[in-house]
């Protein structure tokens, strides 16, 4: 098919323009066609000279009125030449391109664009984009211009003239997927007209419509694969978990489950004893337990018989989880091995066999248990940790080491429910909505900047008792720029002068791992009083003997990434504190930071976040697992993706296997292929 055309065939391009296309990853027309801009200049209205304004940006039409002149300094070759419309005139002005004067004939009409400036005495454009006037063809001015990612040796000209010959040429081969009455319906614009007015727009409202139109198609497509591969994976077989006598493990726990617990663990127990697979995930705020739920279900398939893989995103959480679990299981007979890249070969090979042998049950570690020569006996359950930190691929990859284990993922980070439709669309969710009784509120105070050193006192203060203290930085170095107090620069102050009475700890991203690691156990051991870090500490590690958070710039945090940092302290018996310092004179970074002093609440603290900043802010920009789009923006888009999960389900509830829509079924597998091949394809 031509849409599948290599790009150097397309007019303009060729063998060696195929290269730097392919750079963008551009390799067929269909790419070409689907290589959207990345913004857009509305050079549409065209402006009499007499009516251009100093210092705008404009288009006007005018002819060339006389030849180049040249002048020439030391440093610089300067082109002028003059153009005139009938209402005035007007110089066109190069600088250190002498090749133009050459380009231009007398008489020749051009659209020109760019902003008017008034410089050796008269009325200048430097540097104008500029195209020779031709009624019905004029792609970079005259109209609404789209403006593309680029890479070297490609100009946005050569984009746009590219792009126009392959819509010109190959566009009628494009297939509307949709029915014509859904369209109509949902008020959708038809998929050739969207792509053409997509990169060349008529007007606004036509752009307007196009963008609608290709947004919701891919967050359509996409939820829709997610939903059928969630149905998918409920009509697969997978192992049905036999009752487990679980006395020896309860009798062991120094506490009572909490009811919400209770719940969640119900739901993951009834999962496992059906014959289906499990595919769950937990959602529980920092602290909500949701270890030792994982526990119970690492127990009940141990003593099926079964291994259980779980998966933490930093070597320091998986070795916490070793050593919480070693206790949990204290006084049972599960086997607990250790898979983490710190191991010597030796060690590892070691480990490897035990694991290949069955040898334990319940083997945690890092990203190293998804590494190809990671075989097991016979895994049955697999468990992901702070799962935000993780691509869908890899939970995958570590199911993939089983024969359709019950898969069961957790994370801290809460997830409005539109959202976790497109981000876990594939999953059942449970949520753990309740803390364990007797926990102390965290104290959280927004201080000015103008109160840090009273902070700092009080954190001292905490040290003499014995406490530990966390500080938090949003940059680990200087930066003119941004004038964010930097880790490595509270670190020196903290280190040379408030503090001589406290060990001191520095701990960023740049670090090596193992310097990471020596430093978080020096503080976990209780030989470092005072942890000056980036937010590297913000995933799950404990250390319940600290009760001191300070955040510098708290301004710059979104407000659930603060919550998580927040759920570092607070996990023992003593008070623990939360100062946000605010560096941020204005009253909504105040109001919105207010609102962690108000409520300790991850979801509520979520939603507020997303009214306040957008759903862009409580993810935060490290999050992974988040699916690539490549007009769709989940933080903008929020709208549209809830009417597309509307009309998506009713449309499943209608034709769940789309035999009524076969031209989407077929989009699907070319689009979706690995993920829906199973379910539709037979
Ligand atoms: P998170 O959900 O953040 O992963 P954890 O599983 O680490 O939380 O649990 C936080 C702390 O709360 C742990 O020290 C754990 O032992 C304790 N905990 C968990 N459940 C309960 C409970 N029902 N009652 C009391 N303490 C609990
Ligand atoms: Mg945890």
């Amino acid at each position: 098919m031509s849409l599948d055309l290599d790009i150097q065939y397309v007019k303009g391009v060729g063998p060696k323009r195929a290269k730097l296309f392919k750079k963008l990853g551009i390799d067929t027309v269909k790419d070409l066609i689907f290589y959207f801009p990345r913004d857009y200049e509305d050079r549409s209205e065209i402006v009499k000279i007499e009516d251009l304004i100093v210092g705008e940006k404009q288009t006007f039409k005018a002819y060339i009125a006389g030849s180049a002149r040249e002048v020439k300094t030391s440093r610089v070759v300067i082109t002028k030449i003059p153009v005139k419309d009938g209402t005035g005139a007007v110089e066109l002005v190069w600088y250190n391109q002498p090749y133009m004067k050459n380009n231009f004939k007398i008489g020749e009409e051009y659209i020109i664009s760019g902003k008017l400036q008034f410089k050796y005495g008269q009325l200048v454009v430097e540097n104008p984009v500029l195209e020779k006037s031709e009624e019905d063809l004029n792609l970079n001015t005259g109209r609404i211009v789209p403006v593309y990612g680029l890479t070297e040796g490609l100009t946005q000209n050569i984009l746009r003239k590219v792009i126009f010959n392959a819509l010109s040429e190959y566009l009628d081969e494009v297939e509307e997927f949709f029915e014509e009455e859904f369209l109509r319906e949902k008020g959708l614009m038809n998929l050739k007209e969207a792509l053409l007015n997509i990169h060349f727009p008529k007007d606004e409202e036509k752009l307007a419509r196009a963008k609608y139109r290709l947004k919701y198609q891919e967050l359509f497509l996409l939820q829709l694969a997610l939903f059928l591969v969630k149905k998918s994976v409920k009509e697969k077989r997978g192992i049905r978990f036999r009752k487990v006598d679980i006395k020896p493990f309860v009798s062991n726990l120094p506490f009572k489950l909490t009811s919400a617990q209770m719940k969640v663990l119900k739901e993951i127990i009834l999962d496992m004893a059906s014959d289906k697979v499990m595919n769950r995930l937990i959602q529980g705020d920092v602290g909500s337990g949701k270890t030792i739920v994982a526990a119970f279900a690492m127990y009940i398939a141990a003593k099926n018989g079964y291994q259980v893989a779980m998966m933490a995103p930093t070597e320091i959480l998986a070795k916490q989880h070793y050593k919480t679990l070693e206790e949990i299981f204290k006084g049972t007979d599960i086997r607990i091995g250790l898979l983490s890249g710190s191991l010597s070969p030796s060690g590892r090979k070691e480990v490897l066999k035990k694991i290949e042998k069955g040898e334990y049950d319940v083997v945690v570690g890092t990203h190293a248990l998804i590494e190809e020569d990671v075989s097991f006996k016979n895994l049955g359950l697999c468990i992901t940790d702070e799962q935000h930190r993780f691509g869908v691929r890899q939970r995958a990859l570590l199911a993939q080491k089983g024969e359709n284990p019950d898969v069961l993922v957790m994370t801290a980070t809460p997830i409005p429910r539109t959202l976790a439709l497109i981000l876990y669309g594939d999953l059942d969710i449970s949520i753990i909505d309740q803390l364990p009784p007797g926990r102390k509120r965290v104290k959280t105070y927004v201080i000015p900047s103008s109160m840090r050193k009273k902070a700092y006192e009080f954190a001292i203060k905490e040290v003499k008792k014995g406490r530990q203290v966390y500080v938090v930085c949003p940059l680990i170095e200087e930066s003119d720029k941004i004038k964010a107090a930097s880790a490595e620069i509270v670190y020196r102050e903290i280190y040379k002068d408030a503090f001589k009475e406290a060990r001191v700890g520095l701990l960023h991203g740049k670090m090596s791992d193992s310097d990471k690691e020596r430093i978080m156990e020096a503080f976990v051991r209780g030989e470092i009083d005072i942890l000056v870090s980036t937010t590297v500490i913000e995933v799950g590690v404990n250390v319940p003997n600290a009760t001191v958070m300070i955040v510098e710039n708290a301004e710059r945090f979104g407000l659930a990434q603060l919550h998580q940092l927040r759920g570092r302290v607070g996990r023992s018996e003593f008070q623990s504190y939360c100062i946000l310092i605010n560096y941020s004179p204005s009253e909504t970074a105040k109001k919105r930071l207010e609102v962690l002093a108000r409520t300790s609440d991850g979801f509520k603290i979520a939603e507020e976040d997303l009214t306040i900043r957008g759903p862009g802010e409580f993810l935060g920009e490290k999050q992974h697992g988040l699916p690539e789009f490549k007009i769709a923006n989940l933080f903008e888009d929020i709208d549209i993706l809830k009417r597309v999960q509307k009309d998506v389900e009713s449309l499943l509830e209608e034709d769940p296997k789309l035999e009524r829509h076969p031209k989407l079924r077929q989009v699907l597998i070319s689009e979706f292929y690995d993920r829906v091949k199973d379910i539709i394809l037979n």
